[in-house]
């Protein structure tokens, strides 16, 4: 799971924080693009409060350079030049199409060409890309989780939701993914997946469910923590270009 960050979510002098314990000298503050998430890194020996009093002495550059990757909350996403969209945990630029309306989302080498000049048209083209990315992926993984788990459901349907990542119909079978999973990084995909197969066998969220959660993919809580780091940071990451300056330290 490449993309989990090791380390826990605190909040420190009113910030949060991944604090992350290392065999390191001293304390170090980084505010890390594209995000704008703050990381600690921490001798293992400094105590949380030490920690926590350094954090509070760097408050006016922390502000300033979280403020620097937040989107304007004025501001209205208009899936147009000059903004990004997400992909499989990456943010990637969308620019405008030469001698024509409309823009080019050049997601990962590929181009997505929306000729609409409507903001709702490219959201639309944006999100049908997504759903496709999410089923495509899907197909890939299921032959895996199958193998592993024994379990398949007898459909799976990739669809904007609004307020869940998943859902698993276990008498029927059938299986709902959120076609925004493809914003975040690959293995929060096969995450939910998992989970939503699980539900076949486990309805709930027991014990028996949390023992196969964890026998299937052991890391799946880092996995799911960083779902919702993620989903949290993800908000304004269409707006801001990052900053490009090395990380900063205490
Ligand atoms: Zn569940």
């Amino acid at each position: 799971m490449k993309n989990v960050s090791a380390g826990e979510t605190v909040t420190l002098a009113g910030f949060t924080v991944l604090l992350v314990r290392k065999k390191v000298r001293r304390v170090t503050i980084a505010v890390l693009p594209p995000y704008g998430e703050v990381r600690v890194t921490a001798p293992y020996g400094v105590s949380i409060t030490e920690i926590e009093r350094i954090v509070s002495g760097k408050r006016a550059w922390l502000e300033s350079k979280i403020a620097s990757f937040s989107a304007d909350p004025g501001k209205e996403r208009t899936y147009g030049e000059g903004e990004y969209a997400l992909l499989w945990g990456r943010r990637v630029p969308i620019l405008p199409r030469v001698g024509a309306p409309g823009v080019l989302l050049t997601l990962e080498g590929r181009i997505l060409s929306a000729r609409a000049d409507d903001p709702k048209k490219r959201a639309a083209v944006l999100e049908a890309f997504y759903r496709k990315e999410v089923q495509t992926e899907t197909e890939k993984l299921l032959p895996f989780i199958t193998a592993m788990t024994g379990l398949s459901p007898t459909s799976i349907t990739v669809r904007k939701m609004a307020r869940r990542w998943g859902t698993c119909y276990h008498r029927e079978g059938t299986v709902h993914l959120s076609l925004s999973l493809a914003e975040y990084p690959p293995e929060c995909l096969s995450y939910v997946l998992l989970h939503e197969l699980l539900h076949l066998r486990y309805p709930d969220h027991g014990s028996g469910f949390h023992a196969a959660l964890d026998r299937f993919m052991p890391e799946n809580r880092a996995v799911a923590a960083e779902l919702n780091r993620m989903r949290r940071l993800s908000y304004g990451a269409w707006a801001d270009p990052p900053e490009n300056d090395p990380p900063k330290n205490e």
